[in-house]
């Protein structure tokens, strides 16, 4: 496996060092490294957040808009414990990587991802350059929703572990009903896609000014079962000039011409880094 995986470095590095753009797409598994549950399956949710498991709440449960109508206290146990880990988590190193190879080789970058944690904004990438699909948990919006307003996550949570319920609901300061993350959950009918329709076209005029150049799209850690992310990758790998360089460590699967490296997001990052110094 080792030697396996030092050659496709070398031809992720390869393809990299003559890209001209380079397009991150990222899914949970980018953030595991980082120390993040990446919610995989049932096991991976309950291993994150035991008392759900012990009250029979799978992630798809948790994730339910429904909360914020109803018991928002309760709603905001999961996405207020949410909004403090991802406040106070550390983005690996691969991130920084990433960053360098845009700027040592003059490459454009974009990111879109389905992870609402703000972990690439932490990282130091530029706000406008990035498409969140899902939206964010460091924005709110109302739960009703009364109006199309999407503000920022000033909030601060407490949450009560035996319970997980939050300390504090945050409002809507035009109709006063409960405010919820501006983020796409399961069943969801409410959500306000503004914000991510606008980095939606930002990212579409960003492809549009790649038209005919050697783009290089590096996927990381984007599972088969919510498959955005996966579909963004293929979708600009087929066209001309693009290769998909798709790192997952259980579902590296993917056609030729494009690269499959089966390992985690550090790890790839961190191969291919050393790889291209070799060039
Ligand atoms: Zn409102």
């Amino acid at each position: 496996m080792a030697a396996g995986l030092d050659s496709l470095f070398r031809e992720a590095a390869e393809t990299v060092a003559a890209a001209q753009a380079l397009v991150v797409t990222a899914g949970a598994g980018m953030g595991v490294d980082s120390g993040l549950p990446d919610f995989r399956g049932d096991t991976g949710f309950w291993r994150a957040y035991p008392l759900y498991q012990r009250l029979g709440i799978s992630f798809v449960d948790a994730a339910n808009p429904e909360h914020f109508e109803h018991d928002p206290a309760f709603g905001w146990g999961f996405y207020g414990h949410r909004t403090n880990l991802y406040r106070a988590t550390v983005p690996h190193p691969g991130f920084a990587l990433l960053r360098d190879w845009a700027a040592r080789l003059g490459l454009d970058l974009f990111v879109a991802t389905s992870n609402v944690d703000g972990q690439f904004q932490k990282a130091g990438f530029a706000d406008d350059a990035i498409l969140e699909f899902h939206g964010s948990i460091h924005h709110l919006q109302c739960t009703g929703p009364c109006c199309e307003r999407i503000w920022d996550n000033r909030e601060e949570f407490g949450i009560d572990h035996e319970t997980m319920r939050a300390d504090h609901v945050p409002l809507c300061p035009r109709c006063g009903r409960a405010a919820r993350p501006n983020i796409l959950m399961f069943g969801d009918y409410a959500w306000i896609g503004a914000r991510t329709a606008r980095q939606q076209e930002g990212f579409r005029q960003f492809l549009s000014r790649q038209s005919g150049r050697r783009i290089v799209v590096v996927e990381l850690g984007a599972g088969t079962a919510i498959p955005t992310v996966r579909a963004a990758s293929e979708r600009i790998g087929s066209l001309s000039g693009a290769r998909v360089i798709r790192i997952n460590p259980r579902e590296p699967e993917i056609r030729a011409p494009h690269l499959s490296l089966p390992c985690g997001a550090l790890e790839g990052l961190s191969g291919i880094e050393k790889a291209l110094g070799l060039l």
